[in-house]
């Protein structure tokens, strides 16, 4: 019977050794290949915000504008695609007929509410809205998003937005007290905020089990804190919300850093 020499043994154990190395080292190219491919196509991908604006009291054309301009400075990916869909004149009524497509938010990486009908007040109407987000679809609502289907007895939309507001005090001026200055939304802003302009303060009756409020304010008529930023968890989605902006606050580069920065973060995109 014949013994193999250990010079075999050898040569058999570098072949095998050599044999693993190459196999790994192909693993390793196809797994970072692959996800540096991925990382590649996604940061080609253009960032798509449907922007649903219109309704009574407020300049939908420049706050459109200052929010794809707020985007544009912190999207790190190769374009910022706003659909702005401004519709129902400056009334307090309106069926947007967008909504009668059960998939009128895909391809959308978020939906901006900043629309302004409280007096529609369908819920078979605003749950065509309510079950996308409900599903997955991100939502931010901003200012009169809040006072939107106001005339309703349903409380659908407002638990999507986190909040129930029915009223907002006089255009004042007004400071912001950021709550948690570690959330990555309003990280960097000063902790006693005075915004460039002023602004109607919306009066908070209930912040929604799933929100978290980030800022807050006093009320210079009734002295009560209500929050003015937070965050909501409805169903599958994250949705960020604000009650300021109603005139030239858009006009201050740290309430339009800090919408986008909710905005990305509703997204999924806010790298912390
Ligand atoms: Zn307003």
């Amino acid at each position: 019977m014949n013994q193999a020499s250990p010079s075999l043994f050898k040569r058999i154990f570098n072949t095998a050794f050599f044999s693993a190395g190459i196999l790994m080292a192909l693993i390793i190219i196809l797994l970072f290949g692959t996800s540096s491919k991925t990382v590649a196509a996604e940061a080609k991908k253009p960032f798509r915000i449907l922007l649903i604006t219109g309704g009574c009291c407020h300049n939908y054309v420049f706050q459109a504008q200052a929010l794809k301009e707020a985007m544009e400075k912190v999207v790190k990916r190769a374009a910022v695609d706003v659909n702005v869909v401004n519709e129902g004149g400056t009334g307090t009524q309106y069926v947007a007929p967008l909504y009668d497509d059960p998939n009128w938010a895909k391809g959308y990486d978020v939906v901006v509410h900043n629309e302004c009908f409280a007096d529609t007040k369908d819920p078979n109407y605003f749950r065509k809205i309510t079950r996308a987000h409900y599903a997955g679809v991100p939502a931010v609502v901003i200012h009169c998003a809040m006072h939107t289907y106001r005339s309703a007895t349903e409380d659908d939309w407002r638990e999507m937005l986190g909040v129930t507001s029915k009223r907002h005090d006089r255009q004042v001026k007004f400071s912001v007290k950021i709550d948690d200055l570690k959330n990555p939304i309003v990280k960097g802003m000063p902790a006693e905020w005075n915004p460039t302009a002023s602004d109607e303060l919306y009066n908070i009756d209930k912040l929604w089990p799933n929100a978290k409020a980030l800022a807050s304010a006093v009320s210079v008529e009734s002295k009560k804190t209500y929050p003015v930023v937070w965050t909501n968890q409805y169903g599958k989605a994250r949705v960020f919300g604000t009650t300021l902006g109603h005139g030239d606050t858009w006009k201050d580069p740290i309430f339009t850093n800090m919408l986008s920065r909710g905005i990305l973060w509703a997204a999924g995109d806010l790298k912390k």
